[in-house]
């Protein structure tokens, strides 16, 4: 068997060509969506995730702001910041880019957002509400991974669902997402033991790691839907995912690649909610 690829990249495309018309309803009625992007410091992939949501922003016509602030920031600056974004009306969603430096309590930050602006839906309030089935800002990384199983009418319910990795930002909201649709969810990460009698169990699989190569085709059933979520910088260079895309491919019925994959749909679901947090505070 040879899987058939998932190319987030096309789909994230496709999404945002509609958003574009989409925000140009909008604008019809004087209202433009805006995203405020906080980046602390000078951390190299932080700013490429940076430029890649400005340069997605500006694709769809969504109104993109940086602040950029230096290292030295302290929490209470930081905290004073996101006030002041929390009340201007024209904002409509704040991002505060992760990590953030040591000194700065993350959680204390991501609580400081108003859940009405939390477009990365890290807010305790969203996650709840994405706990007990409601409409919310899902996260962008878990609700992209969703978004692109469904294009391909991949069937979730009834599923057996295996996700290594239990981070707060990619495994354990996907899983509920999951949950939510109706599968079975099995969480596998550092203390799991022989992980390999679960993911072969998998009739999808997501692997949010972050080790080149983790998982083989021999990890896995045949016929497994297989999503990588994993970016890996290899010596030479080159991204690559956690998954083995060679062997996997050999195994998998679907596969989404690294680049070109989860990622690109990630900044898409950015998008999405912030357009929707612009479309709630008009009351639409
Ligand atoms: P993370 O916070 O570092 O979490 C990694 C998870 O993997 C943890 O739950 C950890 O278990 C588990 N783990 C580590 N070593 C393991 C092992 N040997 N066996 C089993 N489980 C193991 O990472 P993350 O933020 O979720 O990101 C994971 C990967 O996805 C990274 O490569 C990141 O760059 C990528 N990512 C991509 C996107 C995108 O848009 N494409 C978005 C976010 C993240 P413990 O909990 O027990 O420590």
């Amino acid at each position: 068997m040879s899987a058939e690829v998932i190319y987030g990249k096309e789909l994230a495309a496709d999404l945002r060509e509609n958003m574009k018309k989409e925000v140009f309803e909008l604008s019809k009625k004087g209202i433009t969506p805006s995203l405020t992007v906080v980046l602390i410091g000078h951390d190299p992939a932080s700013e490429s995730y940076v430029k890649g949501k400005q340069k997605a922003s500006e694709e769809v016509g969504v109104d993109s702001n940086l602040i950029k602030l230096p290292d030295t920031t302290t929490e209470q600056e930081l905290l004073e910041l996101i006030t002041d974004l929390n009340e201007d009306g024209k904002i409509h969603g704040i991002l505060v880019q992760l990590p953030l430096p040591n000194h700065i309590n993350e959680q204390a930050v991501i609580e400081a957002i108003d859940p009405k602006k939390d477009v990365d839906g890290f807010h305790p309030v969203n996650i709840g509400r994405m706990m007990t089935g409601k409409d919310t800002f899902y996260p962008c990384t878990p609700y992209g991974i969703v978004t692109m199983l469904r294009s391909k009418n991949i069937t979730i319910e009834g599923k057996h669902v295996v996700i290594v990795g239990r981070s707060n930002i990619v495994g354990k909201p996907v899983g509920q997402l999951l949950l939510n649709e109706n599968a079975t969810v099995t969480y596998c990460h550092s203390k799991t033991k022989n992980i390999k009698q679960f993911t072969q169990a998998a009739d999808i699989l997501i692997v949010a790691v972050g080790r080149a190569h983790f998982i083989t085709g021999d990890d896995m059933k045949e016929g497994a839907v297989v999503v990588d979520v994993g970016v890996n910088r290899l010596d030479n260079g080159k991204l690559t995912g956690d998954v083995d895309f060679e062997s996997a491919l050999e195994k998998a019925s679907y596969i989404t690649p690294v680049p070109r994959g989860v990622g690109p749909m990630t900044i898409t679901m950015l998008l999405h909610n912030t357009i929707k947090s612009a479309k709630q505070f008009n009351n639409l």
